[in-house]
């Protein structure tokens, strides 16, 4: 008999295919389906909903859990290793494609885009711009990089290449090969915020990244300096960086992601010119969201089978199935 598998995430059409010749695939939409679904399940696979360990509890069949995203924040990954369930993820796939929303992000709140695109549509356009709507350049200026890993190197490399700009970082451990390659210097945060014209943060959320840039850090940041955040809303102090883009602490903020997704209506942020807000979208084109899917799957049906060894969060759990 086939393994059963709940998705809670709409598949494309040719991986739920593939997927459907190795399990019996059951598609589920939201958390109270997903719980009750899970009841008799072997396998979950799905994204953007937060797996808490009471939707567990009736899930005595469960072994693996197949993130389509790199991040990890929606699991308490301690709770699935203590019930063996292996936990895979996407890493890789997504880099390129989420350092081109970085990127974005830096141009449009640098230049202005967003707001004068607007501009133009509300037919303000008459004569030729004065300063006042004017941006600020990007090359040659120094980006600071909180969290240089797979994304963060990505950025580095459009940085520091395509933009002739200073590279400086923050991590636990130094990356050899981004300094090697983009000339990247491994700083200490303060000194990142009181130097970079744009501080991009790149750290997975985890319990000591929680509020990582709040008032005290911005109040160190340059006052004409932009943060950029695609990595995940809760690493800022939101309500801070919302004071700080009120009083001129900071000239501007890229975000992509909120501590409340979708971001509520009534969010100051909404109303603020100098922000440019998308809807958590670094991964999402067409292609890397394929290619997400099908790494998903993929990764689903090696762990079932017991032969999965990349893209896992908690590789404990295989350690400990080996030695059973
Ligand atoms: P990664 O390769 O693991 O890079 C994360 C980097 O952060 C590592 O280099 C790590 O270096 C550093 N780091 C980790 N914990 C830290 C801490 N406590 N303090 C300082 N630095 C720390 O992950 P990735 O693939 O680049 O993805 C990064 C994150 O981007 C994901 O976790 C996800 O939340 C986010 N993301 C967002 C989107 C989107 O749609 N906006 C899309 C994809 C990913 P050290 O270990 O040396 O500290």
């Amino acid at each position: 008999m086939k393994p059963l598998v709940v998705a809670y995430k709409p598949l494309p059409d040719d991986v739920a295919a593939e997927l459907r010749e190795h399990v019996e695939l059951v598609q589920v939409d939201g958390a109270v389906a997903l719980t009750e679904a899970l009841a008799h399940a072997d396998g979950a696979i799905g994204a953007s909903l937060k797996i808490t360990p009471a939707m567990l509890e009736g899930a005595p069949r469960l072994k693996v859990w197949s993130t389509i995203s790199v991040g990890y924040d929606n699991f308490d990954v301690p709770d699935l290793t203590r019930r063996g369930i292996v936990l895979a993820h996407t890493p890789d796939v997504l880099t390129e494609s989420t350092a081109d929303t970085v990127f974005s992000l830096v141009l449009a709140s640098a230049r202005r885009v967003v707001e004068l695109a607007e501009w133009v549509k509300a037919g303000h356009w008459q004569r030729s711009i004065g300063p006042d709507l004017y941006g600020t350049d990007v090359h040659g200026k120094t980006i600071g990089i909180v969290g240089l890993g797979r994304i963060g190197a990505a950025v580095a490399r459009r940085a520091a290449l395509g933009f002739r700009m200073r590279v400086l970082y923050t991590n636990r451990h130094p990356h050899a090969e981004a300094e090697a390659q983009y000339g990247a210097q491994h700083v200490t945060l303060d000194a990142l915020l009181a130097q970079a014209d744009f501080v991009c943060l790149q750290v997975p959320l985890l319990p000591d990244t929680h509020h990582m840039i709040g008032a005290a850090e911005l109040a160190k940041m340059k006052r004409n300096a932009i943060l950029i955040n695609a990595a995940r809303g809760p690493v800022v102090d939101e309500a801070a960086l919302i004071d700080a883009l009120r009083n001129g602490t900071i000239r501007g903020a890229g975000l992509d992601v909120f501590e409340r997704e979708p971001l509520p209506a009534d969010s100051p942020l909404l109303a603020m010119k100098n922000v440019v807000a998308l809807p958590h979208i670094g991964s999402a084109t067409q292609e890397t969201r394929h290619a997400m899917a099908r790494c998903a799957a993929d990764n689903l049906v090696r762990a079932l089978a017991g032969t999965l060894r990349e893209n896992v969060v908690n590789p404990e759990v295989l350690a400990s199935a080996q030695t059973a």
